[in-house]
């Protein structure tokens, strides 16, 4: 897949963090001037953000002042020198944003879940040189999210960049969408070029917790930030809870510390080399001893084949994790950590002795 990198989209300074600030909606022009006015004293935001069009989860709430709110943005752009963004979910929304000059597009988490209308916005930027932000999907899935990025670039589109924000979570979690960074990393580690900006405010769901998502994406290397902005967040018609202040914004950019990836002091890369021979020599003693786990796994299976017992005991399923996650806190290991790997270790064994026991019925099948 050819990617353009972040730089060679139009008017954009590859300072990083790219920065996208502004309100969840476009709710009127003066509201949307005095917003951008105060985002720009901040020589870090570079783009304006307004929904125009706005996916809400329940009808007779706020769904967007439509397309009025288009010459408004024409004027943040004028009167300011901003580039400005929306989201489209359709194919008209992307004939009246092109129709109003808007330079980057992006899609939002609720369209991204569905394949037809993705489609339907790629086919009508058939032709269009614009950039395009995919958010992820709702739900954590990688491959409907790299679906979308597919969809967009067989079109002909190559200014393209990812949103992670957050995912729809049936556990009870301080966020109001679980950040699972897993995800943009292997999203970015199957597409290198591709910039991954971060999204906070949908990320968080309040304010108070804004500044250290940022921090977070920061610090794995994401490019960019984009960031709810309001004059007066408290009143806003729609995610008021998660917008901050333009002098908030400011003083949260300003205090993120920014890290590069790689760094010219020989000693430095010299200590890291080092240190990760180390680490690759442990992660093949740990296989090794994965191995000869499995090999005992295996040795279970078939005692538990002849004596026709199940491949799964919940009981001693149960009395493992325990016992783990027992040894993980005397071992100053995260137990949550431990819980997961044995986790995926413990469902691998059921999975091979299952395997031994299938095998030997076929063959048993087959002699009958
Ligand atoms: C938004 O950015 O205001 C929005 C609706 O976001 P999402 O699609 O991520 O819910
Ligand atoms: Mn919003």
């Amino acid at each position: 897949m050819k990617i353009d990198k972040l730089s060679t989209w139009p008017k954009i300074d590859e300072k990083k963090p790219l920065v996208i600030a502004g309100p969840c909606s476009a709710e009127s022009e003066e509201q949307m001037l005095a917003i951008a006015h105060q985002v720009k004293e901040n020589d870090k935001v570079q783009v304006f953000r307004a929904g125009i069009w706005k996916p809400r989860t329940r009808p007779n709430t706020f769904e967007g002042v439509g397309l009025v709110g288009l010459p408004w943005l024409q004027k943040v752009k004028q009167e300011t020198g901003l580039l400005v963004t929306t989201e489209v979910a359709n194919a008209s929304h992307v004939e009246l944003a092109l129709k109003h000059d808007i330079d980057i597009l992006w899609i939002g988490a609720r369209t991204t879940v569905s394949p037809f209308a993705v489609q339907e916005i790629a086919d009508a930027l058939k032709g269009v040189d614009i950039p395009v932000m995919v958010k992820n999907p709702i739900n954590a899935d990688l491959a409907l999210w790299m679906g979308a990025i597919e969809r967009f670039n067989t079109v002909g589109l190559t200014k393209l960049a990812a949103i992670h924000r957050g995912f729809s979570s049936a556990e009870k979690t301080k966020y109001r969408n679980l950040p699972i960074w897993s995800i943009p990393i292997e999203l970015k580690r199957n597409l290198p070029d591709l910039p991954i900006i971060c999204d906070p405010s949908h990320i968080a769901g309040t304010r108070d917790l804004i500044a250290e998502v940022c921090q977070k994406a920061m610090d794995v290397n994401m490019e960019g930030l984009m960031v709810e902005t309001h004059i007066n967040p408290d009143k806003a018609l729609s995610d008021a809870k998660q917008q901050v202040t333009p002098a908030r914004l400011i003083e949260i950019i300003n205090n993120l510390s920014l890290r590069e990836e790689f760094s010219l002091d020989k000693n430095f890369e010299d200590t890291l080399d080092k240190l990760r021979m180390g680490i690759d020599k442990i992660d093949r003693e740990v296989m090794e001893l994965l191995r000869m786990r499995m090999n005992v796994v295996n040795e279970i299976g078939q005692t538990k084949k002849d004596n026709n017992v199940t491949p799964l005991q919940i009981g001693r399923m149960d009395q493992v994790m325990k016992e783990r996650c027992q040894l993980a806190s005397k071992m100053d290991l995260d137990e949550k950590y431990i819980e997961d790997i044995f986790h995926v270790i413990h469902t691998e064994s059921v999975r091979q002795q299952t395997k031994i026991m299938n095998d030997f019925n076929l063959k048993n099948k087959d002699k009958k």
